[in-house]
């Protein structure tokens, strides 16, 4: 069962074209990793499957339904899918858990102590269940990046996309990160990550996406992506 589906989208900058009829697609339950140098669009390409961003051409289509096109964004499509960032952008005036609890509280309206009790599962889940009432600038950027993964989930997802979570974190912190988005993925969860990380995409992606110059060169199931060609 294809989850979600770009057709052929384009997306520029003024004269700059960073997508170029791009087609992917991504089953439900799915872990698809996109790689590629610097500059190929494999950011573009997350962010447009969050539905972050305008198209010059080609449709995003999720379950079945279209929710991107040239003409604009549907919204439900950003409440669907959760996204962690290379800068884990988490609320800085906010404790851990205000930070986890705040977007299910006020966007979806679920009642405080449901969404604190699933928050507190979460931050468990990441292993950061004694961190709840520090504040960001007192963790890690590891201890962030989990953070940051227990509030995309506690919106619920459908897909979770992460654009190079590790990136500016030393071996150890990536380690801790990539074993909670393990889990992630062991949950069942649909994902698509941007690394830079082979032996994360060697070990847990079903799929091996290759871009460059904002074209898919290369789509392949892992074990065929690290064989000799
Ligand atoms: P990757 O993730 O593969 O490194 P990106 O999707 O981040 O690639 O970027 C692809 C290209 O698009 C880059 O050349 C980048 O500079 C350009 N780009 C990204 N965002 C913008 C923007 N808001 N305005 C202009 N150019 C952009
Ligand atoms: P990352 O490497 O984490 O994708 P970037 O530095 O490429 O981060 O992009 C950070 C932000 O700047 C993004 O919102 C992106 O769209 C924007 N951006 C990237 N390249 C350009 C550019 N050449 N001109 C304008 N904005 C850009």
């Amino acid at each position: 069962e294809i989850l979600i589906e770009t057709q052929g989208i384009t997306k520029s900058y003024a004269s700059t074209t960073v997508l170029s009829e791009v087609s992917l697609r991504i089953h439900r339950g799915e872990c698809v990793v996109l790689v590629g140098p610097s500059g190929a669009g494999k950011s573009t390409a997350l962010r447009c499957m969050a539905g972050l961003e305008e198209l010059q051409a080609g449709s995003v289509v999720f379950q079945g339904e279209t929710f991107v096109t040239t003409e604009g964004t549907h919204r439900q499509l950003r409440g669907a899918v959760g996204m962690v960032f290379q800068q884990f952008n988490l609320f800085p005036h906010l404790s851990v858990l205000d930070n986890v609890v705040l977007a299910p509280r006020r966007v979806k309206k679920v009642p405080l102590p449901e969404v604190r009790r699933k928050a507190e599962e979460l931050l468990d889940m990441v292993g950061l269940g004694n961190r709840r009432g520090y504040f960001p600038h007192e963790l890690s950027g590891g201890q962030q990046q989990r953070v940051a993964i227990a509030r995309a989930l506690a919106m619920e997802p459908t897909l979770m996309l992460f654009d190079e979570p590790t990136s500016s974190l030393d071996p150890e912190h990536t380690r801790e990160v990539l074993r909670v988005m393990k889990q992630v993925i062991e949950l069942g969860m649909t994902v698509a990550v941007v690394t830079h990380e082979m032996s994360f995409a060697r070990q847990s992606a079903d799929r091996v996406i290759f871009m460059d110059e904002g074209r898919i060169l290369e789509d392949a199931p892992t074990a065929q992506f690290f064989s000799a060609p």
